[in-house]
Parts: structure tokens; sequence; C-alpha cells
């Protein structure tokens, strides 16, 4: 169904306060639009550069009926949002994603049901609601393995390594939840991910295939392009546009993948929103993925996803201003003095923890591993003489 523009002097509603929905303000803003955020806490990353920052709890559905009756659109940043809450603002605005997008990839199980019932390559997976489950799915899917929590898991939070079957007792005492998956650990070459955006009219857009590196299940660096065969980046490309059609997204989506050395893809998780991976299109390519969230929930035609330049990403995490548990101000002089094409990013997090995201960095150059150097040299020196 086409759905009437919302045109640039209207006003977007957020669900979510981190530094996805303030790129996606400050993007969207550039474009004329009013936003308003909506989340559990104050001075938020988006809040801080939106028009009006709403701060109510997500299961207050009265404040989230008012919330949308003042905006023209709603999206969200954080997927982990309530289904019901995003129920709530449909009765007042449009929201993009539509909720059953959220309910799905919110959930680990109805996620990679959802996947697997559509034929997409996924690794084996237990649904495991009790110890004796958990047994029985060490027993079939042997070991390594990975335990996740099937809700609310992001950034590695909520999964244990399974590495041998004594270990199966301790990790469902440590996961400390009523539901979880049991994943077939996957031994890859690489990870990769797809950012892709769909419009109402179904007209999609990718920014190509990107390579991650993460650390502690955390995402730590991005490249793009990535290095992978050719054959190997249409076929991400063509499964990322095979969810966003089935899932009929209209907003972005990321496809991560794990690589398996013979080539195999399989599709790791989904996250219905601009992604970490896809940071680096904010300096690097002619329409970044918060643009295009815009541009795709407001019915507008989508903009054009060329990377101007082989680009890369690294992600600043809280532990870089902490030294021996004592707070330290990283050097910013000495990081940017590293190269002139480096980008700082900070989201405006006043406090920062260990493994919490506070900011990144993005180089472009003339190869993605060149890039990468300068992102990696960049990071090195925030620490130079602090
Ligand atoms: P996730 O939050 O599920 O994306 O997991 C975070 C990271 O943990 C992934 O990007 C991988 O580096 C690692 N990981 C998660 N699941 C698996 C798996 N089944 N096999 C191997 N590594 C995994």
């Amino acid at each position: 169904m086409k759905m009437s523009p919302i045109l640039p002097g209207s006003t977007l509603g957020v669900l979510g306060g981190g530094q996805l929905g303030r790129m996606f303000a400050i993007s969207a803003r550039r474009m004329g639009y009013r936003v308003h955020t909506f989340s559990p806490d104050d001075d938020t990353p988006a809040g801080q550069v939106a028009d009006l920052e709403v701060c109510a709890a997500y299961d207050d559905l009265d404040a989230v009926a008012k919330f949308a009756r003042h905006v023209d659109v709603v999206t969200f940043e954080f997927e982990n949002v309530p289904a019901a809450t995003a129920a709530a603002a449909a009765k007042f605005a449009p929201v993009h994603p539509s909720g059953e997008v959220l309910q799905i990839t919110q959930h680990r199980l109805r996620e990679k049901t959802f996947l697997r019932q559509h034929g997409f390559p996924i690794t084996d997976f237990e649904p495991v609601r009790s110890l004796e489950d958990l047994r029985c799915a060490v027993k079939r899917l042997g070991t390594p393995a990975i335990l996740k929590t099937a809700g609310w898991g992001y950034d590695g939070k909520g999964q244990i390594d399974v590495r041998s079957p004594q270990d199966v007792d301790s990790a469902w005492e440590k996961l400390q939840t009523t539901e979880a998956v049991l994943e077939a650990f996957v031994v890859f070459e690489k990870e990769v991910s797809v950012v892709a955006a769909r419009g109402s009219d179904g007209q999609f857009a990718h920014w190509g295939i990107i390579e991650n590196d993460h650390h502690r299940h955390i995402l730590d660096t991005s490249m793009a392009p990535a290095a992978v065969a050719e054959k190997t980046a249409r076929e991400a490309i063509e499964i990322a546009r095979g969810v966003l059609d089935q899932l009929n997204v209209v907003g972005v989506l990321c496809v991560e993948f794990f690589l398996r050395k013979d080539g195999k893809l399989i599709v790791n998780e989904l996250a219905p929103r601009p992604h970490n991976s896809g940071h680096l299109t904010f300096d690097a390519s002619v329409t970044s993925q918060f643009e295009q969230q815009a541009r795709a929930v407001c019915g507008l035609p989508l903009g054009s996803t060329e990377l101007l330049r082989p680009a890369a990403m690294a992600n600043l995490l809280g532990d870089l201003w902490l030294r021996d548990g004592k707070p330290v101000e990283p050097n910013w002089i000495a990081a940017l003095a590293v190269s002139n094409d480096l980008k700082l990013h900070l989201y405006g997090k006043t406090e920062p923890r260990v493994g919490r995201k506070m900011g990144h960095v993005t180089a472009i150059a003339d190869t993605a591993r060149v890039a990468l150097e300068r992102v990696l040299a960049a990071r090195q020196a925030l620490h130079a003489g602090s």
C-alpha cells in the first residue's frame, strides 16, 4: 500500500534514546524534520539532540499514546521496546518498521523460526526452557555451543559459551532466564553484515557488504567494502533483500552473517534498525543509514547508498575512560592528529562503563585496510600521555 509522504517540517517520533536515535535525529533535523524521542531516561544521547525528549516507562501506555498523538510517524532505534508499546503507538500514528517486525526480531526463537521457515541459512538451534532441555540440546548439538537468552539480548548480554557438557549446569544457572536458545557454534572465517533499507513501495537499497570484528561478543571494528568474493557479496545482498521483503520492512534492517571458510553464509541475527556496522555510512556514503531510515519511514524516495571511499569504524567503549578503575580523559588531540580524514563521534554519555558504547571513530582512505589501520591507530592514541 502506498503511504502518503510525511514531508519535511513534520515530526518524527523515536522510541529509544540511544546513539542510533541520536544519529537518526541529527540526519532528520538536517532535512528539516522535528524529532521527539521517548525513553525511560532523561538527558539521553538521542534526547540531547531532539526537539523534545519524553521521559517515561515503555509500559506507560498513556504516555506512549500521548507521545504518538503529537508525531506524524513513529520509528524505533532500539528493538527491545515492548511490542505492546508499538501497538499503543500504532493507534495514533503509523509505526515503521511495524510492530510485527519488532515482535519477531526482538525474540531469538521467533526470529530463528521465521528465518528457518523462509529457507534462510542459519545455524542449528534448540529452544531451551529448563536445565533438562539444555542437557538434551547439548547432546544433540554438541559443544562448543552458545546459550543465549531468547529476549532482551544485545551486545553479547545474555550469552554464555558452553564449551563442554560439564558447563551445562553453571551456564543455565548463570543465564538466569526461563527461555533461551542453544546455538551450534559456527566456525567462521569472518563476520559480515548487510545494512539495507526498504521503502513503503518495496524499493530496496543496500550499502554492500561490511566486514566486522567482534571482541567479547561486542562489535569492535567494521570496514567497507568487505574483502569477500563477488559471489558472496551478491548472495548476502540477495538474502538481505529476501529478509526485508518477507518481513515487509519499511525502514532499515541489518542482517548479520557468519562467513564460513567454504564460502557458505549463515545468518546470525537481524536488527530492524540502523546498525553499528553501518555507522561508517554517515561519513563515507552519499546517504547514511540514518538519513535513509528517515526517508523510508516518511515515504520519500530512498537516497543513493554509493560508498564514496573505502572506510572503517572502530568503537570507543567506556573502558577507554578508565585506567585501573580510575577515570581518565582519552587523548582526543593525539587521536585526531593520527590522520586528517578521521571523524570522531561521541554520543553524549556522561557515565563511562566497561563495555558501554560511548562513541566511535571513522576513517576514509584508498583501501578499507588502510582506513582500518587509521581508526585502530587513532584509538590506540587515545591512551597517549594520559
Ligand atoms: P550476537 O549478539 O548473537 O550477534 O552475538 C555476538 C557475537 O558472538 C557474534 O557476532 C559472534 O562473534 C559471536 N557468536 C554468536 N553466536 C555465535 C555462534 N553460534 N557461533 C560462533 N560465534 C557466535
